[in-house]
């Protein structure tokens, strides 16, 4: 697809999953001024919203409120890939260096039931989000990548719970007919979501628990015991900040979280004759291997949602454009989608859009609540929040009601990453790592030999990955 194709897709509008939902949902009251109350939490995420569900269920006469700058689901959490899975892109090795090995698999089993957690609230809430369970596959297209994917299901293997199993090039196809698919490997530990119909549903059921979401009022300032907005200021004895890939935008936390952009492309409805060639009946959500990875999703409505980093990140760390994305950025994702599917090559791409995620400096997600402020904070999922954001918000309101249960001794309770680098150097890393990890996946599809092409280590080792 050229960028003049691309400046035709539509672009934006926060996501598609909010457009195919009517767009932005009509707006709720902002805060009427200052306010007392226990609990401030600040961003209407699936973070936010999880915490206050939890901690509202555990004590119904909390008086919980959650602040947002704009609307429920404006994030992350209205825009990702929908894959509800209990793999986390970065941790395990952070947590074995800092609390052990038995620590490390803990997090992993809470993560296997988090995922079943998420699943049977939204259906003890009446949320219809289009859940199926198919399990996650991922796939090698290059003979690198299938060097990796092997090395990395052996190492998977070697821990418990992690049920991957290994699918040779048939295997792998009979699942999905991504052309070229050389081996993949799947687990169980899965499901598809449609994220809007989950954030909305979240959102309605924490109001329905009586939690009032004060929308379009913006946190610029926390502090122990205040939340200071626009609108007022709300004094509690617990300010719980779930404010993810934004979290550069509040004073103080400018080099907390690095805000990193991701971004999707979805299809118009692919034909019945497309899917008898492909498959994909298990509605498994599908990646791949390379440096640069995609992920997809097969919709209920039969389009493909297909998402990869575009330009990763922005100078000084400016966040949001209410999702529009870049066109080069669709241009190569709508390139990449059809390689996967040359079948698809006729089909329009119906939208495309951006969000952004929170990134700490080791890449290792983190839970935390100080008892002696009472300021407490969840975020740096890196791109895998979906399931990690429910277990964030059981373990803060376990730790806001000072409980002691096996969620907070889990390994990222309490985890601290030290600060990014101040401007220009973040800007020039981190667009480093991707153009290193860019070419690493060019010289692997044009048939380098090693198992990663080089380029590929120095941007881990820039990133802080190894
Ligand atoms: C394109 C994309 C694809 C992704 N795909 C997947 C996936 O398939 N699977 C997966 O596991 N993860 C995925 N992720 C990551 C996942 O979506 C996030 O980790 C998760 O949604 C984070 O939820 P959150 O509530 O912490 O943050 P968010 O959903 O970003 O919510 C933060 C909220 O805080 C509000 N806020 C911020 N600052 C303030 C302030 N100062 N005052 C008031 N309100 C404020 C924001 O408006 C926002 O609503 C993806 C992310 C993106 C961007």
């Amino acid at each position: 697809m050229s960028e003049t194709e691309a400046s035709r897709v539509r672009n934006g509008d926060v996501s598609w999953w909010w457009r195919q939902l009517g767009g932005a949902p009509a707006p709720r009251a902002a805060l009427a001024g200052d306010l007392d109350v226990d609990v401030a939490i600040v961003g209407a995420g699936y973070t936010g919203l999880w915490t206050a569900y939890y901690l509202t269920r555990a004590q119904p006469d909390l008086r919980v409120v959650v602040l947002e700058q704009r609307f429920a689901g404006f994030g992350a959490s209205g825009r990702n890939g929908g894959w509800l899975t209990n793999t986390v892109t970065g941790g395990r090795e952070r947590y074995v260096e800092t609390r052990g090995r038995g620590a490390a698999i803990a997090q992993q089993r809470a993560l296997n039931d988090t995922v079943d957690e998420v699943i049977a609230v939204a259906a003890r809430e009446g949320i219809d989000a289009d859940i199926v369970k198919g399990g996650e596959l991922d796939i090698a297209r290059t003979p690198s990548q299938l060097a990796r994917l092997q090395a990395a299901v052996a190492d998977e293997q070697s821990w418990p719970h992690t049920d991957v199993e290994l699918l040779d090039a048939s295997a792998a196809a009979s699942r999905v007919a991504v052309d070229g698919v050389l081996g993949g490997v799947w687990h169980p530990h899965c499901a598809r979501v449609h994220p809007a119909k989950l954030v909305r549903g979240l959102a309605a059921a924490v109001e329905g628990l009586g939690v009032p979401i004060y929308e379009q009022t913006r946190v610029r300032e926390i502090t122990p015991g205040r939340a200071v907005t626009d609108r007022g200021t709300v004094r509690a004895a617990h300010v719980l900040r779930a404010t993810e890939g934004f979290t550069a935008d509040l004073a103080g936390e400018h080099r907390t979280w690095l805000p990193m952009n991701s971004s999707m492309i979805v299809t118009e409805p692919l034909p019945a004759s497309f899917w008898d060639r492909v498959g994909w009946t298990g509605r498994e959500t599908l990646g791949d291997f390379a440096h640069v990875y995609m992920y997809a999703q097969r919709t209920a409505d039969d389009r493909i949602a297909f998402g990869g980093r575009g330009v990763p990140y922005r100078f000084g760390s400016r966040v949001d454009t209410d999702g529009s994305t870049q066109q080069r950025t669709i241009a190569s994702l709508a390139e990449l989608l059809r390689t996967f599917f040359p079948d698809a090559a006729d089909t329009p791409i119906a939208h495309a859009w951006a969000g952004v995620l929170g990134v700490p400096r080791d890449w290792a997600a983190t839970v935390g609540h100080d008892r002696s402020t009472g300021l407490g904070w969840a975020g740096g999922y890196v791109g895998t929040g979906v399931t990690a954001t429910n277990l964030a918000g059981r373990t803060l309101a376990d730790l806001v009601l000072e409980r002691d249960t096996e969620l907070t001794r889990l390994p990222w309770v309490g985890h601290r990453a030290k600060r990014w680098e101040i401007e220009p150097l973040r800007w020039s890393a981190v667009n480093s790592i991707y153009t290193a990890y860019r070419m690493a996946d060019r010289a692997e599809a044009s048939g380098s030999s090693a198992r990663t092409a080089w380029p590929a280590h120095v941007a881990d080792v820039v990133a802080g990955r190894h």
